[in-house]
């Protein structure tokens, strides 16, 4: 059997040989359409060297990778400035869904062709009006003859105009979780128009998706009719696990700003002790994370919102204390990334997946047993 070391070495000598595709560097969880070509070229490599979806079991396509194993892949990614998949949704969050709850045929259809990247997926979750209150969704999708017919429209869902898939949520009963129901929607179908968002850091990740009239097969169901509740927890649980991972890369990122500070002389005592406190807090981040894989916590977990809330505000105070120590140094950078860049990401990161207002509320209720928050009438 082979070791953690032994891993980490083969996977740093095939990342030091394996070629790079023009423009390729560690984009996050989505690439901008622009590093589509990239994003695809590197993931085929993933996956050809069998580095593709390396939690899935290896029934599926996976490398059934330990705990041991996923850090060190997420840490080696990071250092050679390279991203760990395509996106995020079809690797970290359809494929266990679809494991879950996904009929055989809907496996064997999708899941080979998330792993090789063939297909990009994306999520088809928040509305104007339904963010935090998914339960609130107002797409609807009734049943035909032949199956389904989808009306409604999605915003912010992160690489959409680039994906083959979409993993949507829409009611197909009455009001509330029970009415909800999830289904499989090829991006390219007749009726659905991908309208880009242009973001204030002038990228555009996010797109608005209406949805008129978009006719789906009857196996386009993923579960049960009125399952979509227990879909989208999943969905979201893992993308709050996957979050964890970024714990790993923010160590790079952390001795990035310490050498960029003080090659400017800037690396007072106040700047040492923030650093080695958001060292500590990322320290402590990465052993919540390999403790939530090792223990396989359910999405509906705790430990999830734990990391979720950890992940995001540690990414948002590096990159704000990076853009505090370097001032406007923090705006340009050699690499493909200045500081002001991180300190962007960091705070959209505490909106997806769940606010951290949200996953407060999670902890203060779930954990703690407080008192719920009152019910807003819909
Ligand atoms: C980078 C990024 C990528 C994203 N990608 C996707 C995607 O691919 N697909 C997708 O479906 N969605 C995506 N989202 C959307 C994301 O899930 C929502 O932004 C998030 O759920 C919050 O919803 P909202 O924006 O509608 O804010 P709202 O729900 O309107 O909330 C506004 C503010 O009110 C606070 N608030 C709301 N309710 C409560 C409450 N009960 N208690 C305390 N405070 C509360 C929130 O914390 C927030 O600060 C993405 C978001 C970001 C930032």
């Amino acid at each position: 059997m082979q070791t953690a070391e032994s891993f980490r070495s083969e996977l740093r000598e095939w990342l030091s040989q394996a070629p790079r595709p023009e423009g390729l560097h560690d984009y996050g969880p989505t690439p901008l359409d622009t590093e589509m070509v990239a994003a695809r070229a590197w993931h085929a490599q993933l996956a050809a060297a069998g580095y593709a979806c390396l939690r899935w079991p290896v029934e599926h396509g996976g490398r059934g990778a330990s705990v041991a194993e996923q850090a060190i892949f997420a840490e080696e990614t990071a250092y050679a400035d390279v991203p760990r998949q395509l996106n995020i949704v079809g690797p970290d969050l359809v494929g266990p869904v679809l494991m879950r709850y996904g009929r055989p045929d809907q496996q064997e259809r999708y899941l080979p062709r998330i792993v090789s990247g063939e297909d990009m997926w994306c999520q088809l979750f928040s509305e104007p009006d339904a963010g935090s209150d998914l339960a609130g969704v107002r797409t609807r999708a009734r049943r035909t003859d032949s199956g389904w017919a989808v009306d409604g429209q999605k915003v912010w869902t992160s690489g959409g105009a680039s994906a083959e898939f979409g993993i949507l949520l829409a009611r197909t009963g009455g009001p509330g979780h029970g009415g909800l129901s999830a289904f499989v929607v090829p991006m390219r179908a007749a009726g659905v128009e991908v309208r880009p968002v242009v973001q204030i850091d002038g990228e555009s990740k996010f797109n608005e998706v209406y949805l008129t009239d978009v006719r789906l097969d009857d196996d386009a169901l993923i579960g049960d009719e009125g399952q979509g509740w227990a879909v989208a927890m999943m969905t979201l649980g893992n993308e709050r696990l996957s979050l964890g991972a970024n714990a790993v890369g923010m160590f790079r990122a952390l001795g990035d700003m310490a050498a960029a500070a003080g090659e400017r002389g800037r690396l007072g005592a106040a700047q040492q002790a923030s650093l080695t406190d958001l060292w500590v807090r990322t320290w402590i981040l990465r052993t919540t994370w390999e403790r939530a894989i090792a223990e396989g916590a359910e999405p509906g977990d705790a430990s999830f919102s734990v990391l979720k809330v950890m992940a995001s505000e540690t990414y948002r105070d590096i990159g704000n204390a990076g853009v505090e120590m370097l001032g406007l140094d923090a705006l340009v950078s050699e690499d493909h990334e200045p500081l002001v860049q991180r300190m962007l990401v960091g705070h959209a990161q505490t909106l997806l997946g769940g606010t951290s207002e949200i996953q407060r509320n999670i902890l203060a209720e779930r954990l703690l047993g407080l008192p719920r928050e009152p019910q807003l009438t819909r």
